[in-house]
């Protein structure tokens, strides 16, 4: 079997693996117990808190462990609402769904929602945020790295416009965290939500990055766990393995990145010898991420004999699979319909290797040849 869908999932690095099994096992302890059996979940937990910070340029006191990128995306968008004054979140209009669903959402409550046009290649428009942002806004939320066509977002730039209005900004950076340096300090953010299955960690675990004085209302009440913002005993072994996971891979990070870029330009070149007529969607896109639109061929068909052929790519985004409707994002891009109907994403990781490469572009070059 060829993987190459790392946008949706990846595998579970062992030395994460190896670093939570004390933690499922011996050291059960509940992390909020005061006596010595739970001292080394607590230290751990504290540790995992600590490497995360640094990975990402945060202090350990703003990072909140969470459940993973929607539950960050859903408290760091609902955490925000009020029915006070200001009421209005701007977004883009291809983010992920667990953004746009909250906006719809907070639509039917009377929130008002702006959703931010891209441009063909998929990056948010600055100068539509600087026109859309009123005394109104109360937040605004843009992606670091789209999930579908991989295209990284101005976040500096859309984040200091939205500090000239005295506004809150958000990014989902479930995509980017452990793939591109990020560091929140440079960026300015003022909340970041992370995911760790997208690194090698473990599933069902992320975190929330909440700069200090960020007004935020807690998303579960409870005990008193993440400063009695979000309640519930701690998941040590998940949080463990998750900073591992972002450790290794923030530390070979750019081996990683220029291995992928290596294998993208492998696809790319073949599929182009076979004259091929095929769009890659995006621009500065994230390292392997590579959405490709066959002219009048069939993305559903494609996936289905690719992964005949043992290989697994995705239909856009994981999330729409099944759906072939054009997508948001290739919508909101403007790809024209002839091309945007015929869209895999492949997403290469480190473990892939070039042999990969040509084998699932000699393999998309038979089906399109065959049809
Ligand atoms: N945001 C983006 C950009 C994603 O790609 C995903 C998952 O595909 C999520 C959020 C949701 O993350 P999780 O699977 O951890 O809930």
């Amino acid at each position: 079997m060829i993987y190459a869908d790392h946008a949706a999932t990846t595998q579970l690095d062992r030395e994460a693996f190896e670093a939570m099994l004390p933690f499922l096992l011996e050291e059960y302890g509940n992390a909020s117990q005061p006596y010595s059996f739970s001292r080394t979940a607590k230290r751990a937990l504290e540790r995992a808190r600590e490497i995360i910070a640094q990975c990402i340029g945060a202090l350990p006191e703003e990072i909140y462990f969470t459940s993973g990128g929607t539950e960050s995306n859903n408290w760091a968008l609902k955490g925000s609402l009020s029915y006070e004054e200001r009421c209005e979140i701007i977004t883009s209009q291809i983010e992920h769904h667990s953004v746009l669903n909250v906006c719809k959402a907070a639509e039917k409550l009377r929130f008002n929602t702006r959703y931010l046009p891209v441009d063909t290649f998929g990056t948010v428009s600055a100068a539509a945020l600087d026109k859309n942002i009123s005394d109104k806004t109360k937040l605004v939320s843009v992606m670091m790295a789209n999930n579908e066509v991989g295209t990284i977002e101005p976040i500096q730039e859309l984040c200091s416009i939205t500090h000239r209005h005295g506004v809150v900004f958000h990014t989902d950076a479930v995509q980017a965290i452990g793939h591109v340096p990020v560091d929140v300090a440079c960026l300015n953010v003022d909340m970041l939500s992370a995911s760790a299955h997208k690194f090698n960690g473990p599933k069902g675990i992320g975190f929330l990055y909440i700069r200090k004085g960020t007004p935020l209302r807690p998303y579960a009440d409870g005990g008193s766990q993440e400063h009695g913002l979000r309640a519930g005993t701690e998941n040590v072994a998940a949080i463990v393995g998750m900073a591992a996971a972002l450790k290794k891979s923030c530390d070979t990070m750019q081996q990683r990145i220029g291995h992928l870029k290596y294998l993208e330009q492998q696809l790319l070149c073949r599929l182009r010898e076979a004259h091929i007529d095929f769009i890659r969607n995006g621009t500065n896109q994230l390292p392997g991420n590579i959405s490709l639109s066959f002219r009048e061929a069939e993305g559903e068909m494609l996936l289905h004999r690719l992964d005949f052929m043992g290989i697994c790519v995705s239909l856009g985004s994981a999330c729409n699979s099944g759906n072939m409707q054009m997508s948001h994002v290739l919508e909101a891009m403007k790809v024209p319909k002839e091309y945007a109907i015929g869209t895999i994403r492949v997403s290469f990781g480190h473990t892939n290797t070039v042999e990969d490469a040509d084998i699932i572009a000699d393999a998309i070059v038979r089906i399109l040849k065959d049809q």
